[in-house]
Order: structure tokens, then C-alpha cells, then sequence
């Protein structure tokens, strides 16, 4: 299998060319260097026959099959880390490192999901009845993930509906399809035809699949202003949907910290993958007796910050990585410069890549655009506080609530402070870390439903309780 060339689409277990094509661009170069296939309707529809045809015998296929084969999907993907982690900063950006541990990670998490189970559920078991919850796989899953974690998201549907009985469509964004789509090419050798299909295209293909009627349900990672075209077209025939959306998270960092201990923590929780990471914090709430230092260190990890092409041994942080966010991170700063604010920042390559540099905004007022909107760049904007409730307040006065964190030497004033805010996850002197057992899901407009975990393996599935009335016991004599 050559990862440096020929990106076909999965259908039906067949590798399927497209009449047309979609430019791959570099980020780190602006150049094109790779083509996907444009998928037309007939290829959607040809994936969705498959994907309904595999699902009547592996819904059948016991458990734990369904679970040795994720394993062995997890096998192969990292047997395949080097090559598979290359296109992805191909194609991506990020560093090479990161992207070989995105492909390594998404691997284990194959393995933590197959691990876990759908119990029957026994609500009653009286000398009556015996009631039993059983949880039946949904059917075909439309997938459809965005570009900053193009595997790792897609893993994150694909593990856990393959193993409830699932099987699945699934689009990249059009702007990094080629790795999901050499994944798919390579898991064929374990995965039975139709069960896993991958179809690459343009900013139309997404709209046909949510109505398309084929879908069962759809699970959907990308932005609040499309999750809300596609729970639109769900409605249409009630398809079950999860969506994924986005976020403006607040960090806010106690009086009591040790800013030499946080620092680093705090900066890559805002900057990983060049902040374009749903959960990053994207706001930085300050108490007033720590901001100077906590800013000049953030300042200071800015300006030594490598910024760069991912290929290049030494990079920490690569371009943005479509053109389209590049101008609106830049627009950011733009705006921020013209409204006055200190923008202070790091240093980035000239040229022809999307490269911006990390960028902290001081002290913005709450009004300013880089504090309403999400970035989802490298553009933070810090604020000064000086009591709790007025913090608690700013930070939960957004449309969003994905997650957010606190920063803080007394954890049970943490506590409250996580239980205050309004948002899917709290990080308590961390973040960024979200492990497969644990639900994560948005408040407010940052979702609906949840991925991960229990329940959102649940989620993959529907309840079917089955009473089963017992004989009434002979009466004596
Ligand atoms: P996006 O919404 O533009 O695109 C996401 C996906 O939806 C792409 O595959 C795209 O082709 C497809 N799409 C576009 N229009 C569609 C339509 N009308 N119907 C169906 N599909 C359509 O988002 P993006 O720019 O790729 O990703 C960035 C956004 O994703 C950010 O807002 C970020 O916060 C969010 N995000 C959320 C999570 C999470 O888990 N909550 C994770 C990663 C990213």
C-alpha cells in the first residue's frame, strides 16, 4: 500500500476512483500536492447500499468478534504510525511527532473501546415478569468529521458504533481527507465490506448525506453553525443525531497558583495543535495578583515557541490549516490591533504557508471580537479579575459550554468553581486530556448528546425492553 499517492474512496470494501477531484494543499507550503475523489450522489448512494447490505450480517456477528476486529484495525494503524503520520502533517500541519501520536492514539483507543460492553440491563425480575433492556445497534451511521484532529475524531465514532452493530459512511473535510481515506484502504484487511466506508468530496457531499435516507443517525464533529443545518435535515425523518460543535473556553486561574508550576500547562492547553483544538482554551481569565507574571511567562513560551513546517525536526507548532481560517485568525488580530489592544506575540515563517504566530491579546475588554468569537487559531486573549462570582459570571456569558478549567492551589474551591460553570467538562489543574471511558459532550450550543464513554457508546444504539411474562406457579390440590 503506497501512502504517498492514489487517494480512492472505500465502498463496499472496493477501492473507488471519482469523476472528479479535490485539491490536497499543504499548509505549510500553500501548494497543492495531493487529489481526493469528488464523491457523486451515485457514490454516496452506492456507499450507503453497501454499508446497509454489511450491516444485516454484522449486527449478527457476535460481540466478540466485532470487538477482536477493532483490535486488529488498532494492529494495523500502528503498525502503519510512520507513513500514516507523515501525510497526516502532510495534509494537516502538525508537528510529525504529534502526528504520528495521533495515529498511535487513536490506535489504543480502538482497544479501549473494544473493551467495553452493552450490558443487558434487568429492571425487573419478580416471580411476574422478567424485564430486560436490551440496547440494538441503530443501523447506518453518516460520520462526518472536521479537519483539526481528522483521525482521532473519526476514530472516535467509528470504534464505538462498529462495536455496537453499527456500520458507517464517513466523510472527512474536504480540506484533510487523505489519511482517513488510506485507513480505510488499509483496514479493509480486517474489517468485512461495507462495514466501514470512507467517501472524500466537496462542501456538497455533506448536505447530501444528511438527507440522505439510508443514515439511521448521524454523528457529527465541526462547527455550532453546521450542526444546526444538519440536526435541520435530521429532522426530516428523525434520524437520531450527536453532534460535536464549538467552543469558547474559559480557563480561569486562582490568586493562589504557582504561575512557574502552571505556565507551560496553561500554554499548551490554549496553543496545542496551534489552537485548533475545540477544547483549547480560548479565553484566559486571570486573578489581578497574578496576571503580570502569569502574561510575561505566557509571553515569554510564545516568543521561544518554534512555529513552522512539521516536517522540520524542531517545530512545536505548525500552520493553520486551510486558507479560509488562516484569514479569519488573521482578520483576529487585525481587529484587535485596529481596536487598540496590546497584541503581544511570538514569531512565525514568511511565506507562502499559513503560519501565524502565537499570539496573546492583553487585557481585551469583554466585547472585543477575539474574546466573543472563537479563534480557533493561535490568538489568545487574556483578562484581568479580581473576585470570583464577577469571573464565574464572564465565563459562563457565552452561547457556548464545552468545557473549561480552573487553576488553583485549593481544589475544593476549584470544585465549586467547576460545578458553577456551565460547561460539558471542567479541567481542575489540567486539561486537555479526554480519556475513551468518560462521556464528553457540550452544554448549550457546544453539542446535543455525548461521545465517549458508556453513554456514548449508548448513543450508537437503541433501547428495546423484552417482558417476559412467567407462568403463574400451579395452584396446589
Ligand atoms: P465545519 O462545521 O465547517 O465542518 C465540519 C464538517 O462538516 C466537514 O466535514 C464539512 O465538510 C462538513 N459540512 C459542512 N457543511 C455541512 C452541511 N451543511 N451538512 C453536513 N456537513 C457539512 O467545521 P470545521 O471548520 O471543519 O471545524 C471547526 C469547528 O469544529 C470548530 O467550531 C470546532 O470547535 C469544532 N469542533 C468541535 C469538536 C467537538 O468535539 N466538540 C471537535 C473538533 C472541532
Amino acid at each position: 500500500m503506497d501512502w504517498r499517492s492514489d487517494y480512492r474512496m472505500t465502498i463496499g470494501g472496493e477501492l473507488v476512483s471519482a469523476d472528479e477531484t479535490i485539491e490536497i494543499v499543504n499548509p505549510a507550503t500553500g501548494a497543492a500536492f495531493a487529489t481526493a475523489p469528488r464523491a457523486s450522489r451515485g457514490d454516496l448512494d452506492r456507499a450507503v447500499a453497501a454499508a446497509v447490505a454489511a450491516q444485516k450480517l454484522w449486527r449478527r456477528t457476535p460481540i466478540d468478534e466485532r470487538r477482536a476486529r477493532l483490535r486488529a484495525a488498532a494492529e494495523r494503524l500502528r503498525g502503519h504510525s510512520a507513513e500514516a503520520g507523515r501525510l497526516f502533517t502532510l495534509e494537516q500541519g502538525r508537528p510529525l511527532p504529534l502526528a504520528e501520536y495521533e495515529i498511535t492514539g487513536a490506535a489504543a483507543w480502538l482497544e479501549a473501546v473494544a473493551a467495553m460492553d452493552l450490558p443487558v440491563e434487568v429492571t425487573e425480575d419478580s416471580a411476574a415478569r422478567r424485564i430486560e433492556v436490551h440496547h440494538e445497534p441503530l443501523g447506518v451511521v453518516c460520520a462526518i468529521v472536521p479537519w483539526n484532529f481528522p483521525v482521532a475524531l473519526a476514530v472516535w465514532k467509528i470504534a464505538p458504533a462498529l462495536l455496537a452493530g453499527n456500520t458507517m459512511v464517513l466523510k472527512p473535510s474536504p480540506f484533510t481527507p487523505l489519511c482517513m481515506l488510506k485507513i480505510a484502504e488499509l483496514l479493509r484487511e480486517v474489517l468485512p465490506p461495507g462495514v466501514l466506508n470512507v467517501i472524500s468530496g466537496g462542501d456538497e457531499l455533506g448536505p447530501w448525506m444528511t438527507a440522505h435516507e439510508g443514515f439511521a443517525k448521524i454523528s457529527f464533529t465541526g462547527s455550532t453553525a453546521t450542526g444546526k443545518r444538519v440536526m435541520e435535515a435530521a429532522a426530516k425523518d428523525l434520524k437520531r443525531v450527536t453532534l460535536e460543535l464549538g467552543g469558547n473556553d474559559a480557563a480561569i486561574v486562582l490568586a493562589d497558583v504557582d504561575v512557574d508550576k502552571v505556565a507551560a500547562r496553561i500554554f499548551q492547553g490554549a496553543f496545542f495543535n496551534s489552537a485548533q483544538l475545540c477544547v483549547a482554551t480560548k479565553r484566559l481569565y486571570v486573578h489581578e495578583a497574578v496576571y503580570d507574571r502569569l502574561r510575561d511567562a505566557l509571553v515569554a513560551l510564545a516568543t521561544e515557541a518554534r512555529v513552522g513546517d512539521g516536517l522540520e525536526p524542531g517545530v512545536a507548532f505548525g500552520p493553520i490549516q486551510n486558507r479560509p481560517q488562516y484569514e479569519r485568525v488573521l482578520a483576529l488580530i487585525e481587529d484587535a490591533r485596529a481596536s487598540g489592544l496590546t497584541v503581544l506575540q511570538g514569531s512565525a515563517p514568511q511565506g507562502q504557508g499559513y503560519f501565524v504566530p502565537l499570539t496573546i491579546v492583553d487585557d481585551p475588554p469583554e466585547t472585543a471580537r477575539v474574546v466573543t468569537e472563537e479563534a480557533f487559531g493561535p490568538v489568545l486573549p487574556m483578562m484581568r479579575f479580581t473576585a470570583l462570582d464577577e469571573v464565574i459570571r464572564r465565563a459562563n456569558d457565552s452561547e457556548y459550554g464545552l468545557a473549561g478549567a480552573v487553576w488553583s492551589g485549593d481544589v475544593a474551591k476549584a470544585v465549586e468553581v467547576a460545578h458553577a460553570l456551565e460547561t460539558g467538562t471542567v479541567w481542575i489543574n489540567e486539561n486537555l486530556h479526554l480519556p475513551p471511558h468518560t462521556p464528553f459532550g457540550g452544554h448549550k450550543q457546544s453539542g446535543f448528546g455525548v461521545e465517549n464513554g458508556q453513554s456514548g457508546l449508548l448513543e450508537f444504539t437503541r433501547a428495546k425492553s423484552i417482558y417476559i411474562s412467567k407462568p403463574k406457579p400451579a395452584r396446589a390440590g
